[in-house]
């Protein structure tokens, strides 16, 4: 019988975190749920990892509440309950401090994603938590490494495994390898409900578009095309680039 999306997810999240070593015994674990499909699947295959691990952490779904008029916090709490998972919801003034700081026609994105990003960490050590993990997939992976390439000059793309900007948690990126149509099958297959962010700022981000859609039509002719970005993020030659600090020791 052919596996589930959820069991296919399972067994390359297992094996991302076997090679990254992204879990270990003790480990208390934040798991970021914005409530959108990414980290809805993620606080899923965690679950059902660790109900099979041979080691003992634990998990707890921590959502960032930037208080936006019609932001679901207690539908998404309600369905993590639903399934038994243990949360934590952070009221917060995001949507306050956002419309006090920001100039008319500019965009709150950025900025509102450093607040979100501190306060998870933030809150994530307040609980108690060593280790905050986040949903982003394979394409993130790869769209953020053109999209830098790209648009910012720089050869950086995410880490599976890194520590957080307050130098106090780890963050990790289960889904590393996991290819985001996966995720989509894992939602409809399981039920899983998506909630849709009510952020009256909401724009579809542009360059990010345009990279999806360029990496579909490269497919076309290249059908491993991810697969080799995927392999290229861990196959790194330095002495094949041009930054001379790597040669210098600088930082
Ligand atoms: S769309 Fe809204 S919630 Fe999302 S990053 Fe931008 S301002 Fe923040």
């Amino acid at each position: 019988m052919a596996k589930s999306a959820l069991e296919r997810i399972r067994r390359a999240a297992g094996k991302a975190i076997g090679d990254f070593n992204l879990i270990e015994a003790g480990d208390r674990i934040a798991v970021g749920v914005s409530g959108g499909k990414d980290s809805l699947a993620l606080m899923l295959v965690l679950e059902e990892l660790r109900k099979r691990a041979p080691i003992r952490y634990e998990l707890i779904g921590v959502t960032i509440d930037p208080a936006f008029p019609g932001f679901p916090a207690a539908a998404i709490g309600a369905f993590l309950a639903l399934r038994g998972l243990a949360f934590y919801i952070e009221k917060t003034d995001i949507a306050a401090v956002l419309e006090a700081k920001l100039r008319p026609g500019s965009s709150p994105c950025s900025f509102c994603a450093r607040l979100r990003r501190g306060i998870l960490y933030t809150t994530a050590e307040r609980l108690g938590c060593n280790k905050v993990a986040l949903g982003h997939h394979l394409d993130d992976f790869i769209e953020t490494l053109l999209l830098n390439q790209f648009f910012s000059g720089t050869l950086a793309a995410m880490s599976p495994r890194m520590l957080a900007d307050n130098g106090r948690q780890t963050v990790i990126r289960p889904f590393f390898t996991v290819e985001e149509q996966e995720v989509s099958r894992l939602v409809q297959e399981e039920g899983v409900p998506v909630f849709e962010n009510p952020c009256p700022a909401r724009v579809e981000d542009q360059k990010r578009l345009r990279i999806k859609k360029l990496i579909e039509e490269l497919r076309a002719e290249i059908p491993y095309l991810k697969e080799s970005l995927l392999h290229a993020l861990q196959n790194v030659q330095p002495r094949h680039l041009a930054d001379g600090r790597l040669w210098r020791n600088e930082p």
